[in-house]
């Protein structure tokens, strides 16, 4: 006994049949019943959706010699003969193996004889796009003026095609994939009839893999119903289609979203050991990105194919990340996936990629940089603060689970930044300041530690040594300290470099302050001592002294007032009490609300303070 496949079996033979075509079943249905039929109907699609099937069921009705208003009956004799395919009035034509000219003649010399045994005689041309040039120019006249007992039906995949000339002569109806929720009442009913149960996520994962073509779905249950007994199960299916599993899908993307390098990779290597198919693994990984970016569009609900549990899925893992972070991620996974066609070991291809996606870490939206910077400018201060923050929140959630996961491994997602620990340790790196206060005492006994003389030093150590979220609390209760940056120098060691610099602004300057016997801090002062007080007349002078003040500042990042040490006078650095202190000033600039907002949102410090055109 001959097997007839389920595709065929099931092959709709009414109008109320047909699935998931609703609006082009019923203009047919009300051309036929307004007796406005088209001479040339022309049907598109994809494969599989209806196309062949609606022509045949479209002749029938035609045909159909029942006396009622909704055709085809069925089971007039006229439908029995087509539906068994004995009728002698439809033509049915393939037009890829019968695309010359010469077979089209032969065509039109066929229906110059009226119908043998029906009203009408009905041409059908399957894949009509295949037809040569020639062939639809001979059909081009015949279509213009049909005789009135012929009806043609073209169908076609690839209607860009077909000549416009053609196309104008025929009423098209484009045929859609149809949607997942339609099959899956198609299939569950085919299933019922053939007495097979068949697992929900087993039918979800063959109604994904038919991407909208009911043959191609039905294609696919026949394989498993050939398969299985009478139960088929989620595994059936991936085993016998060679899907990769959702899970594996949905644990990767999920990984790389959250930036667990381990699962990532350690899922890759079992997926690789059970033999995946790459180019469907990371066509099948993009499409769950795509989806996930789909979610975060509200309007774009029905662009996502999916059954209701696998949304809701995709809710929970995607709800975590912003709109901007997964379009980084998918647009770098499209990347990896274009890589991954010119490489022979697609497999490292595939991890490094995986790395990439992962320490590309989240990102916030410049839209949002913007906006506080905005509410900054605008003076609502409060307001940019307590956005700031929610902003950084949010955006270190996803990087806690993974560090919690990632088995103690240092978690990549904030790539964007430097990882939290580095970024408030840093600091201490440069402290030379500490490293001088263990050296042996200097010279001057009585010099104090460098940390009292400097204001800013303690509360730069303080800051360094508080945890960042006790920073951030202080700074939303009072106007906080910023630490200015901790690359303050000792006026000893670095006292020439400091020439340096200053060689760079003030040449003379410079060679003054290269006569200079020795050069220490102490109280608050520079005391430069020179044994010939010509040498520094000029750099005495009132503006040029104020100048290596701010010099000093600039380098050293200390405020100190210069003194000059001579030979016969002990002091003349204190005449320039009434002037504007250049060490205020930059503390005024350091507590400017906005340098500290800017300081909060890029997560910053303040560096080197200089003002005008000295700096560089
Ligand atoms: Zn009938």
């Amino acid at each position: 006994m001959s097997y007839l496949v389920l595709a065929r079996k099931y092959r709709p033979q009414i109008f109320a049949e047909v699935v998931g075509q609703a609006p082009v079943v019923k203009t047919l249905q009300n051309s036929l019943l307004h007796q406005r039929i088209a001479h040339a109907i022309l049907f598109s699609g994809v494969r599989g959706v209806g196309k062949t099937t609606l022509a045949r069921i479209m002749a029938k009705a035609i045909n159909c010699e029942a006396d009622t208003d909704s055709k085809p009956c069925n089971e007039c004799s006229s439908c029995s003969q087509i539906t068994k395919g004995q009728s002698l009035d439809l033509h049915e034509i393939d037009g890829a193996s019968n695309r010359g000219i010469q077979e089209i003649r032969e065509l039109k010399e066929k229906i110059r004889f009226l119908p043998t045994s029906s009203k009408y005689k009905i041409i059908i041309i399957d894949e009509v796009h295949m037809l040569t040039t020639e062939a639809f120019n001979a059909l081009l006249k015949t279509l213009e003026e049909p005789p009135a007992h012929v009806y043609f039906m073209f169908a076609t995949t690839e209607l860009h095609k077909i000549p416009i000339t053609i196309l104008s002569r025929c009423q098209r109806y484009e045929l859609k994939r149809v949607p997942a929720v339609e099959l899956t009442t198609h299939f569950e009913k085919i299933a019922q009839a053939e007495n097979i149960t068949i697992e929900p996520a087993a039918l979800s994962l063959i109604v994904r893999e038919a991407g909208g073509s009911v043959r191609d779905g039905i294609s696919l249950l026949d394989q498993m119903f050939a398969y299985g007994d009478t139960t088929i199960s989620h595994k059936d299916v991936i085993e016998v289609l060679g899907l990769t599993d959702r899970d594996i899908i949905l644990t990767i993307t999920k990984a790389l979203l959250e930036g667990d390098r381990a699962t990532a990779l350690k899922t890759l290597e079992g997926a690789f050991e059970y033999g995946i198919d790459l180019k469907r693994f990371t066509s099948d990984l993009l499409e769950c990105m795509r989806n996930l970016l789909l979610i975060k569009m509200p309007d774009c609900g029905e662009l996502i194919d999916l059954p209701a549990e696998e949304i809701t899925q995709l809710q929970e893992i995607g709800g975590a990340f912003n709109f901007e972070t997964l379009h980084l991620k998918l647009s770098l996974m499209m990347k990896a996936t274009e890589e991954l066609r010119y490489t022979s070991q697609p497999r490292i291809a595939l991890e490094t990629a995986f790395l990439k996606i992962i320490e590309a870490g989240s990102v916030v939206p410049v839209s949002e940089l913007l906006g506080q910077v905005t509410s900054l400018l605008q003076g609502d201060t409060s307001s940019a603060a307590v956005t700031a923050e929610t902003a950084e929140t949010a955006e270190k959630k996803p990087t806690s689970t993974p560090a919690e996961m990632g088995s103690g491994q240092p978690s990549a997602t904030v790539a964007k930044k430097k990882p939290e620990a580095e970024l408030y340790e840093e600091p201490q790196i440069p402290k030379a300041n500490d490293q001088v206060e263990e050296l042996p005492p200097p010279e001057d006994a009585d010099e104090p530690p460098l940390a009292s003389t400097e204001p800013f030093a303690e509360t730069a150590g303080a800051d360094d040594l508080a945890p960042p979220d006790a920073e951030k609390e202080d700074k939303m209760e009072s106007p906080p300290v910023i630490a200015p940056h901790p690359h303050t120098h000792d006026v000893r060691r670095d006292w020439d470099d400091f020439i340096e610099y200053v060689k760079d602004r003030k040449v003379w300057m410079a060679k003054d302050l290269q006569l200079a016997e020795t050069a220490r801090e102490k109280d608050g002062e520079l005391h430069l001592h020179y044994n010939d007080p010509v040498t520094c007349t000029l750099l005495r002078n009132k503006e040029n002294r104020k100048l290596l003040t701010t010099f000093v500042l600039d380098f050293f990042q200390k405020d100190l007032s210069v003194r000059f040490i001579l030979p016969d006078m002990t002091s003349n650095g204190d005449d320039n009490g009434d002037e504007e202190n250049p060490h205020l000033q930059r503390q005024q600039l350091v507590q400017n609300p906005l340098v500290q907002m800017t300081v909060e949102i890029f997560n910053g410090q303040v560096g080197d303070i200089r003002i005008g055109p000295r700096s560089r």
